[in-house]
C-alpha cells in the first residue's frame, strides 16, 4: 500500500524516504504474523517475534528513536512521530522495532537520567530487546493515581543506601521486566518530594502480588503487575536524575511517551478505517452499498476529520518537543492525547457499527482492539486531568490555538 503525496506533510526528505519502508515492513511482515505472534505471547514463546526483530535489524529499521551509538538511526520526536504512526498500524508493530511502551519511554529516560552503573547494566540489553522494563508510578487508593501528590511509596535514606516501601498497581509489563523504575516519596516538599529508582526486578522484598484481571486480552508484555516494596534496599547508583527530581523527571517521560502513544493509536485507527472502507464499499443493503448511504458516509467523513485533526495535533506538538520546548508542549500533548485516546474508541465502535453482526464477532479484530483502546482514555492520565490540564493553560493565556 503505498503513501499519498500529503503523507509527507512537515516531513523531511530523509523520514519521508523512511516511512514508506516502515508502512511496508508492517504491511508485509508484521500484519501476516500478528496473529502467530500474539498466540505464541500467551504461550509464553516469541519465535515469530524474534525472526520479525531480526528482519527489522537487517533492514536498518530498528529503534530509530535511539542514538547510532545505541544501534539507532537518532531520530527525534518528528522521526518518531513519521514512524510509529506505521508501525501502530499493528498492536504487535512497534513491539517488532522494540519501540513498544513502555520501554521505549523507559529507554529514553535511562539515557537522560541513569547513571553509568545503570545503563551499563541494562539500557545496552534493553535497547537490544534482551530484556523488558515497567515503570511503577500508580498505586491503589488512597496512593498516587491522576493525582501524583498521593504518592505513598517511600524511600527512607539508611547509611549508604535507600530503602523503598509501598505498594504500585498497574506496572505495565512488570510481571517479566528485568527491571523497574520506581517513583517513591523521598521528602513531603511538594515540588521535589519524589525521586525515581530503578530497581531490579528480582530484587530482596519485590514481591509480585499478582497479574490484574483486566477488560483487555494479554497483549504482549503489556500485562497490569501489581507489587509490593518490602524494604527494598538501592545505592546512589539506582537514582535517576537526582533526588528530589522524581516530578520533574516524571515531566520527561511522560510527555514524549503520551505522545508516541498517540502515534502508534493514529495507526491502528488509520487502518481500522482502511478495513472500514473495504467492507462497506463491497457490502450491500436496500439496494446499493452501504458506502452509498449517507448515514454511513457520515460516520466515515467524522473519523476521516478526526484521524487528520489528532495527525496534525501530535506533529505540531512533536516538533515543538523538536524545538526543545517541552514546558510549553505539555497542555498541546495533553490536548492531543484526549481527542486521539477518545478518536480511537470512537473509530473503533463506529468500525463495529459498521461492519454490524461480523463487527461484533471475534471474526475481525475490532471488539479485540476497543477493549485494548478503552484502556487509552484512563492510562497515562485520564481524559478529564488532561482537560483540566488545557482548560487551565488556555484560561491562563498560555496556550495559543492558531498556531
Ligand atoms: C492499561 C493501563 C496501563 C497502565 N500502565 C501504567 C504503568 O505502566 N505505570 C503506571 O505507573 N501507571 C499505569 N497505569 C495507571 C494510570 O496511569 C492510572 O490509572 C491513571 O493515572 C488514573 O489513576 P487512577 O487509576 O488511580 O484513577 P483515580 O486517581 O482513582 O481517578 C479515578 C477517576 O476519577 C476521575 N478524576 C480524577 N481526577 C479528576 C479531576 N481532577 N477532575 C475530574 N475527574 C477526575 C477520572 O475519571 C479518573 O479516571 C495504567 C493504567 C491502565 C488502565
Amino acid at each position: 500500500m503505498s503513501l499519498p503525496e500529503a503523507g509527507t506533510f512537515l516531513l523531511p526528505p530523509a523520514l519521508a524516504e523512511l516511512r514508506p519502508r516502515v508502512r511496508a515492513f508492517v504491511q508485509d511482515e508484521v500484519i501476516p504474523a500478528e496473529d502467530a505472534v500474539l498466540a505464541e505471547a500467551r504461550d509464553g514463546h516469541s519465535p515469530t517475534l524474534d525472526a520479525l526483530r531480526r528482519k527489522a535489524r537487517a533492514a536498518g529499521l530498528w529503534t530509530p528513536h535511539l542514538p547510532e551509538a545505541f544501534g539507532g538511526l537518532g531520530m527525534g520526536p518528528m522521526g518518531m512521530c513519521a514512524l510509529f504512526r506505521e508501525m501502530g498500524r499493528s498492536p504487535v508493530g512497534a513491539a517488532a522495532f522494540n519501540c513498544d511502551a513502555p520501554d521505549q519511554g523507559n529507554m529514553d529516560l535511562l539515557l537522560k537520567s541513569g547513571s553509568e552503573a545503570v545503563k551499563a547494566k541494562y539500557l545496552k540489553p534493553l535497547c537490544d530487546a534482551e530484556i523488558t522494563s515497567a515503570f511503577c508510578m500508580t498505586e491503589p487508593a488512597p496512593g498516587a493515581g491522576a493525582d501524583p501528590s498521593n504518592l505513598r511509596t517511600t524511600a527512607t535514606r539508611d547509611g549508604d543506601e535507600w530503602v523503598i516501601e509501598g505498594h504500585k498497581w498497574y506496572s505495565t509489563g512488570g510481571e517479566n521486566a528485568a527491571f523497574l523504575i520506581v517513583m517513591a516519596r523521598t521528602s513531603d516538599d511538594p515540588r521535589t518530594g519524589a525521586s525515581m529508582f530503578l530497581v531490579d526486578r528480582h530484587a530482596e522484598g519485590v514481591e509480585y502480588v499478582r497479574r490484574i484481571p483486566v477488560m483487555s486480552e494479554d497483549v504482549l508484555h503489556h500485562l497490569e503487575g501489581e507489587f509490593r516494596f518490602h524494604g527494598v534496599r538501592v545505592g546512589d547508583d539506582a537514582v535517576l536524575g537526582q533526588i528530589g527530581e522524581g516530578f520533574r523527571l516524571a515531566q520527561v517521560r511522560l510527555v514524549p511517551a503520551r505522545l508516541t502513544h498517540c502515534m502508534r493509536w493514529l495507526g491502528l485507527a488509520d487502518r481500522t478505517l482502511d478495513l472500514c472502507r473495504d467492507y462497506i464499499t463491497r457490502r450491500k443493503s436496500f439496494g446499493k452499498e452501504l458506502a452509498r448511504h449517507q448515514l454511513i458516509q457520515q460516520m466515515i467523513a467524522r473519523n476521516a476529520a478526526g484521524i487528520h485533526a489528532g495527525n496534525l495535533m501530535t506533529l505540531h506538538c512533536a516538533s515543538m518537543l523538536e524545538a526543545g520546548l517541552d514546558r510549553e508542549a505539555k497542555p498541546y500533548s495533553s490536548m492531543a492525547k484526549n481527542h486521539v485516546a477518545n478518536l480511537l474508541c470512537q473509530v473503533l465502535d463506529d468500525a463495529i457499527q459498521m461492519h454490524g453482526g461480523l463487527g461484533y464477532s471475534e471474526d475481525v479484530p475490532f471488539s479485540r482492539w476497543y477493549r485494548s483502546a478503552r484502556a487509552a482514555r484512563i492510562a497515562d492520565g485520564p481524559d478529564e486531568v488532561h482537560t483540566m490540564v488545557v482548560a487551565r493553560d488556555y484560561l491562563r493565556g498560555r496556550l495559543d490555538l492558531l498556531v
